[in-house]
């Protein structure tokens, strides 16, 4: 009887071999340009207590109403969540072994995240951010340093649709007067409203304003602006964010309806988006949060930080065809007759000593089916062996890529010369 195939859990998806080179290409881009700016790599737990996070995203945010996964560990009652997103542990972390009791730190993360939402394009319930934490930075400085990292991120990958909207959330005595406005023009819109703005208009009425609704669409574009209600301080800080911007030609749009989900975050707040890749079109999000390592039982700090999704920047990789070579290795070593095994293997392992990546053939069979799995390993040369190699210590190299300098020739070189050649041509 066929026993039954099992299969991935809904919404967390395998990352095949096709894909891992646009994974490669987005970590050597994203972890360069971290190095770049001096930030260094942080690595928090998958699981942490429940209340970290209730505590550091807010219990009114879409995070913790409705995407955790959260858990009782069965054998010994604790309240567990695997990580919705890392700001929060980096935090708990940065506390917890007082890595800010000397200097300000700038610090880097990269991995999976879990939120239990409906998976479609570009949300999923297993995704991975990369993302950068700077804390103990007042601003507005380090907020423009992330902003330029960032555009060099983009830079490096080679995408090209993306854009910058910036907005200034201010400080909390500034939200709750612009609060209470938002209130009052809602209440005079109920019937407008939908259930989930309803059950937000006294919780959290800011996040109304980013909802995807299109019939409450026209409410939110007439809605009082919190800009209009910054004082002289926040207004200055994003003032002085936009001339640093500015002075290095980083171009951005104001948008005053952006708010972004969590409730730590006050002065700056930003999204990268873009065009191409439908209803999820936010690829990147971050902004200040000075309050939220005073919430999490550490000394008040200022920081800022934010966090990329690497799935819909790889999807926007496809999109805009910036797409790596798939490549398993430099140099497939294709070998046929009696007494060239060893011969073969030897070469083999000479080149990988030299730092050539190299496929040795596996299994007999004839040269041409040999060339061919060369051909779709992405590999730049063929060495081939064949018995008259072996009897005069050569071997044979065959230039597969037009790109190459030395394609459409094929060398026959003793086996010292032909290593060192093919280790030149693969730096
Ligand atoms: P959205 O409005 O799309 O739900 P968000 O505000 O919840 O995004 P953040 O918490 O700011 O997202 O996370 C930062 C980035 O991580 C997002 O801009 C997005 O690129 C990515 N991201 C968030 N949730 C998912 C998901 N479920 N699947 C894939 N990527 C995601
Ligand atoms: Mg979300």
């Amino acid at each position: 009887m066929a026993k039954d195939k099992i299969q991935a859990i809904k919404g967390m998806a395998d990352m095949l071999p096709t894909d891992t080179p646009y994974w490669d290409k987005f970590t050597e881009a994203a972890t360069e340009a971290a190095r770049d700016y001096g930030y260094m790599q942080i690595r928090t737990p998958i699981l942490e207590q429940t209340r970290l996070f209730k505590r550091g995203i807010g219990e009114v945010t879409d995070i913790v109403e409705k995407e955790m996964y959260s858990f009782v560990d069965s054998l010994n009652g604790d309240e567990l969540t695997m990580r919705p997103e890392n700001t929060a542990s980096v935090v708990r972390a940065c506390i917890e072994h007082n890595l800010l009791y000397d200097a300000p730190k700038r610090l880097w993360y990269m991995g999976p995240m879990f939120r239990h939402e409906r998976p479609q394009r570009g949300r999923f319930r297993q995704f991975h951010q990369f993302g950068l934490e700077a804390l103990g930075f007042k601003g507005p400085d380090v907020d423009a340093e992330q902003l330029l990292l960032v555009n060099r991120i983009w830079k490096k990958l080679g995408i090209k649709h993306v854009w910058l909207e910036l907005n200034c959330l201010g400080q909390l005595d500034e939200r709750k007067l612009y609060r209470e406005a938002l209130i009052k023009y809602f209440e005079a819109n109920k019937e407008i409203l939908d259930e989930e703005a309803q059950r937000r208009l006294y919780s959290n009425p800011l996040r109304i304003l980013d909802t995807k609704n299109p019939d409450m669409q026209e409410l939110v574009e007439n809605a009082p602006k919190l800009i209009d209600y910054l004082g002289e301080e926040s207004k200055a800080f994003l003032n002085r964010l936009e001339e640093i911007l500015t002075a290095e030609g980083i171009q951005y749009k104001i948008n005053t309806r952006l708010v972004r989900g969590l409730d730590y975050y006050n002065l700056t707040v930003f999204e990268w988006v873009t065009d191409k890749l439908g209803a999820q079109s936010t690829i990147c999000g971050g902004g200040r949060y000075d309050p939220l390592i005073g919430i999490l039982g550490g000394k008040e700090t200022p920081a800022c930080g934010f966090a990329m999704g690497i799935e819909r920047i790889i999807d926007l990789m496809k999109e805009e065809g910036v797409s790596p070579a798939y490549k398993e290795c430099s140099v497939y070593l294709a070998w046929s007759g009696s007494d060239t095994y060893l011969y073969s293997l030897n070469i083999a392992e000479k080149l990988r000593d030299r730092k050539v990546s190299t496929i040795l053939h596996s299994g007999s069979s004839k040269f041409a089916n040999q060339m061919k799995r060369a051909d779709a390993a992405g590999a730049e040369y063929a060495v081939i062996i064949g018995e008259s190699e072996v009897q005069d210590n050569t071997v044979t190299i065959k230039p597969l890529r037009e790109h190459l300098e030395d394609y459409g020739t094929q060398l026959k070189l003793p086996v010292e010369e032909a290593l060192n050649y093919l280790a030149e041509h693969n730096k």
